[in-house]
């Protein structure tokens, strides 16, 4: 079956076909449920980008040391300084000590450890996580109630009696996910009971809270800390702890957010966007484990207004850390858009929603989204030449990406940074009801039913992907793959949908996926002659060089009040019509430092690049750091003279 069938076909028989096969597709949809179950996938990822990322954060990870990541929960529980403390470097940044959020790297250390684990099957990752439960449950123990934090639980009371603490119940939900990550990914037992441990503990500090004392609780950040206490609730082979879990979940339900949802009411605008979304995950696992229709309603409901009236070009929403919209983006185009924190949760969000969907039509919208929000968001928060990260995503024109210092700088975008860059296999191809949907054109070797799949492309260098099968058991069932068709081909018809294909599969069957790419613009709400432009999904970006950037201003603890000194004829840059650039040849690889054999096999990934006919070098956006660059180009009518 090489070759067959033709996807070109079928795709323009979809286009075409409009509402005829869209009745078609929805007869054979299968329903996923709450209660759904789906079929593991287990996917590696094969060289790209994304890969090169990911083993960037690998080494970061395991750079850190399980001493340097638990000295301040040994010291919070009592514990002596060790003599090898000496001579390991402490965290720095947000770890320091005296710092209100110290302790979330470990958390977020852990969930990385875990995903990395299942990414590699390494497990030299898995050891070094367990010897740092390990550590974690002796810091438990000696403080004898459960809690386990880097900071005292005077923090925690604090927020109770509505004095100002950072946000220890975020810090907190980190420290549990973790635990939870490495018990199901690592098969880790102590993890767990080092979980439940805590989460009694949780329970005991927040059952007795009257409402006055929740609601002062629940004004600090907490992330996602219903999540883990939903989750840890499912994990447990314990009903009444499971029930006390759950119930301490509940507490963390935020009516001043979630009642307008309720209501189909927006009132995002100038809510700080990574409190909110956790809250609304944590929605989508009620909706999962405990099947809250209303819950899963909301969830819905606050993806789509996100979705409408909130985004940026590459998938990331808010400025200044506040939802900003809807339709006012425009308005809000800043050196301090888009936390990547929330474009990290705002995935999340809809791989959750993506499982739940029984509508074909939606899943493609809800893997549109990851596209955008991978491509041009987290694959470009890391600086391939030392693996600095950013906290924001600058869109004005004229900033550059400010990147973090290795040790002393911990943000929260760093640690979901450890998370984000970890997991991209998760969301590869992925088991919905029975069947395998292809999402993303990212090279990986997928293991699904017995069968081993290959998709092998060099997207978006070349403009086409194949998934082959490697291996199939003697089988006389069927199976189901679906092929995301995306709306950015030039056969695309503006809405993505998927192929389905249901046989059964031999060694060999191999499925051609053409993805020709076009230039294409998309504008600001609030400003219509600001266009962004992508190359197939591929947001592109002009370089506008380091004019007025001093080496040591790339780098910087400091995001917030950062002054990115734009040269004022860098300040706009005028749209040239897109038929007139031109693609040039792929750039030499940029200097790397990575060493290792492991790193060294890989291949380096050529970019999509343009020239306009002024001269201007636009690249893709991912690829773009240490320089000044331009995302909204200007319509000549409307750009300032300079
Ligand atoms: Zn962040």
């Amino acid at each position: 079956m090489k070759n067959t069938p033709d996807i070109a076909v079928y795709c323009r028989r979809w286009h075409s076909c409009g509402l005829v096969a869209t009745a078609a597709v929805v007869a054979i949809l299968s329903l996923a449920s709450a209660a759904g179950a789906a079929e593991k996938v287990a996917t590696r990822l094969l060289p790209s980008p994304f890969k090169e990322n990911m083993l960037r954060e690998r080494r970061f990870l395991v750079s850190l040391e399980p001493l340097a990541l638990t000295r301040e929960f040994r010291r919070n529980a009592g514990f002596a300084p060790l003599p090898e403390d000496d001579g390991i470097l402490p965290l720095g940044g947000w770890e320091k000590p005296g710092m209100e959020l110290r302790g979330h790297t470990c958390g977020h250390w852990l969930s990385g450890m875990a995903s990395l684990y299942e990414a590699t099957g390494d497990e030299s990752l898995r050891r070094r996580a367990a010897e740092t439960v390990g550590i974690l449950r002796q810091c438990q123990d000696a403080m004898g109630s459960g809690y386990l934090s880097a900071f005292p639980e005077s923090g925690i009371d604090k927020t109770i009696r509505g004095e100002r603490y950072w946000a220890p119940w975020y810090t907190l939900h980190k420290i549990l996910a973790g635990l939870l990550d490495q018990h199901e990914c690592c098969g880790n037992p102590e993890a767990l009971e080092v979980a439940a441990r805590f989460g009694d503990w949780a329970a005991e500090k927040v059952l007795p809270l009257t409402s006055e004392e929740a609601a002062n609780m629940r004004k600090r950040e907490f992330g996602g800390i219903a999540e883990s206490l939903l989750l840890l609730s499912a994990a447990v082979d314990d009903p009444v702890r499971a029930e006390k879990y759950r119930r301490a979940a509940g507490v963390f339900h935020d009516p001043t957010v979630m009642d307008p949802l309720d209501r189909r009411e927006d009132r995002l605008h100038g809510r700080h966007a990574n409190t909110f979304i956790p809250k609304v995950i944590a929605d989508m696992r009620k909706w999962e484990l405990l099947g809250d229709k209303a819950a899963f309603d909301r969830a819905h409901f606050f993806w789509r207004t996100v979705m409408d009236g909130y985004l940026y070009a590459p998938g990331c929403v808010s400025s200044k850390e506040a939802f900003r919209g809807p339709g006012l983006q425009g308005r809000f185009v800043t050196g301090m858009t888009g936390e990547t924190c929330c474009t990290v949760n705002l995935l999340k969000l809809s791989r959750r929603l993506f499982a739940a969907s029984d509508d074909d039509r939606e899943r493609a919208e809800l893997a549109d989204y990851q596209e955008r929000a991978l491509w041009n968001h987290i694959l470009g928060q890391m600086n391939p030449i030392d693996g600095a990260l950013t906290y924001f995503l600058p869109l004005e024109t004229g900033t550059y990406k400010l990147q973090s210092r290795p040790n002393d700088c911990f943000w929260c975008c760093m640690g979901t940074a450890m998370e984000s860059h970890t997991r991209i296999h998760r969301v590869v191809a992925e088991d919905v009801a029975g069947t395998l949907y292809v999402n993303h054109f990212i090279p990986a070797e997928i293991r699904w039913r017995g069968m081993t799949l290959r998709l092998e492309t060099r997207f978006p260098e070349e403009e086409s992907a194949t998934l082959r099968v490697i291996d199939a058991p003697d089988s006389r069932q069927e199976a189901e793959i679906a092929i995301r068709l995306p709306f950015w081909t030039k056969d695309g018809c503006g809405r993505s949908s998927y192929a389905r294909y249901s046989r059964i599969w031999k060694r060999g069957d191999a499925l051609e996926i053409p993805l020709p790419c076009r230039l294409r613009t998309e504008s600001i709400p609030a400003a219509p002659s600001r266009k962004a432009v992508f190359f197939g999904p591929i947001l592109l970006a002009g370089r506008l060089g380091v004019e007025g950037i001093a080496k040591n201003r790339l780098r910087s603890t400091n995001y917030a009040t950062h002054d990115f000194a734009i040269p004022p004829h860098l300040a706009s840059v005028p749209l040239e019509p897109l038929d007139s650039w031109r693609r040039i040849a792929p750039p030499p690889p940029p200097p790397r430092d990575m060493d290792g054999a492991t790193v060294e096999t890989l291949d380096f990934f050529a970019h999509p690049s343009f020239v306009t006919p002024s001269g201007l070098k636009v690249s893709p956006f991912w690829a773009v750091h240490d320089e000044r660059h331009v995302v909204y180009f200007d319509e000549p009518a409307a750009a300032p003279a300079h």
